[in-house]
């Protein structure tokens, strides 16, 4: 899982001052402070367990632009390029690769009919997603045994990256740029003068600063919650599992019905459901109804709704705190929820039924991941109302790792000003109020 690459941190002692501090190092957070340091920024980036210790390290590293909402492709568009661009990250070893993503028909009620209007939602942007028949996905995946009738949504330039690896990569290309990188070290609050964040506080001593970018996923709500900022964003949690390489599997990415896959570099593969996300009620789920009741209705089939243990745990946690109290970042420092066992294994089985070269799986690990969702679905990347200097690069809804590049170039051009890469309206925090 996370980390299979060793970061060179050669900091101990946090700087007294820095330009810009970011909290969190997943995909976001590392992709940020790889733009402002080569930019000549001092950047200091403070994670509080390990670097691509959460969602980026959890995730099934598909990198898409199909089914996106058409707001977000400009971006996706950006980091696809940002992904390969040898002046950017093309040249590391995030395992970045084409490999093509098919969506099959008969997944859910009615999704035919949404890939035919999606395709017409995304026309003018150029992209090669299309419809393809059953014989086709017989010739793309050979072998299976129960194709789809009415075929597949097929994009042959997505592809992948490796998530065990392509935020540490990346930290480590931003650490040689100069920016200063600090693990187990979780920032707790912002002290602020006249409006401005003048300093940030972490568990290891304060730091002088002139812009802040709240890259924390899962955790960014209850950071913004402790500065007087009601963030809507809901935790889910998706598993999914790895299989030990065997040979002559299939390269192309594929959504079925109740099971998906990716391979990995190493020959093995991931393995889940791509609608089988896990919702917790919990104390949140209340707060927040309202702002997600649209979403909710229309997500309920594909929610499976739980209540228990997580409710009782997020209603202990403290939701305020002084600077110079333990807080609940470093009660937890890498939040490891159990995967559903269940959903797992029921991907294993019909992956063997519809594509019998699986049957020779042999699965080596199974996770579980927290998922921030926002109440649209879109990330929230853009400068706080109440606190100007505080910049969302948050709420990536569950498809932030192959988005993670371009939402990390876009946060850190919002903190150095001028033009940006794409129109940041669609993400702005202020469709939430913020
Ligand atoms: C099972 C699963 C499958 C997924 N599949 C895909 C996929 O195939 N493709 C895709 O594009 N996306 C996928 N996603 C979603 C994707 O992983 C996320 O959208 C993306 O990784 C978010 O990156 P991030 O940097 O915003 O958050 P994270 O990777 O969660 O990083 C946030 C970091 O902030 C740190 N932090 C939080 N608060 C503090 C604090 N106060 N102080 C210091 N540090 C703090 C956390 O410890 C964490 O490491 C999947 C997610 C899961 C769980």
């Amino acid at each position: 899982m996370p980390n299979d690459k060793n970061i060179n941190m050669t900091n101990t002692t946090l700087p007294k001052q820095t330009d810009v501090v970011i909290i969190g190092g997943g995909i976001v957070g590392v992709s940020a402070a790889w733009h402002l340091a080569v930019a000549g920024y001092r950047v200091t980036l403070c994670e509080k367990g390990i670097i691509g210790g959460e969602q980026t390290g959890r995730n099934w590293g598909w990198c898409r632009k199909t089914l996106r909402d058409p707001m977000e492709i400009p971006l996706m568009q950006q980091s696809a390029q940002d992904w390969q661009d040898k002046k950017v990250f093309g040249n590391l070893e995030t395992g970045y690769r084409t490999t093509g993503i098919v969506y099959f028909s008969g997944r859910q009620r009615g999704d035919t009919e949404h890939y035919v209007n999606w395709l017409s939602s995304i026309r003018d942007f150029g992209l090669d997603s299309h419809m393809i028949t059953a014989s086709e996905v017989d010739q793309l995946i050979p072998g299976g045994t129960n194709l789809p009738r009415d075929g597949a949504l097929f994009t042959p330039s997505d592809g992948c990256a490796e998530p065990s690896r392509a935020a540490s990569v990346i930290c480590t290309a931003a650490a040689d740029a100069g920016a200063k990188i600090f693990e187990n070290t979780a920032v707790r609050g912002l002290e602020r003068h006249a409006g401005q964040v003048r300093e940030v506080v972490t568990e290891k001593g304060a730091i002088r600063c002139d812009a802040v970018v709240l890259a924390g996923g899962a955790w960014s709500r209850l950071f913004a919650g402790q500065e007087g900022i009601n963030l809507p964003a809901l935790n889910v949690m998706g598993s999914a599992m790895r299989t030990l390489p065997f040979p002559n599997g299939p390269n192309i990415s594929v959504a079925g019905r109740r099971f998906g896959w990716r391979k990995r570099a190493d020959g093995g593969y991931i393995v889940s459901q791509a609608d089988a996300t896990i919702f917790d009620i919990v104390p949140d789920s209340f707060r927040l109804v309202w702002a997600f009741r649209p979403q909710l209705l229309q997500g309920l089939r594909q929610l499976r709704l739980r209540f228990g243990a997580a409710f009782f745990h997020e209603l202990k946690r403290a939701r305020k705190w002084a600077l110079d109290e333990t807080t609940p970042f470093e009660l937890e420092r890498i939040a490891n929820p159990a995967p559903a066992q269940a959903v797992l294994e029921e991907a294993a089985e019909r992956l063997k039924k519809a594509f019998p070269v699986f049957d020779q799986i042999q699965i080596a690990h199974r996770w579980g991941g927290l998922i921030d969702v926002t109440p649209d679905a879109l990330p929230l990347i853009g400068t706080s109302a109440s606190v100007p200097s505080l910049i969302f690069a948050t709420g990536f809804s569950g498809h932030g790792f192959g988005l993670g590049p371009g939402g990390g170039r876009l946060a850190a051009e919002l903190v150095m000003g001028g033009s940006t890469c794409v129109d940041p309206s669609p993400f702005a925090p202020a469709r939430f109020g913020l």
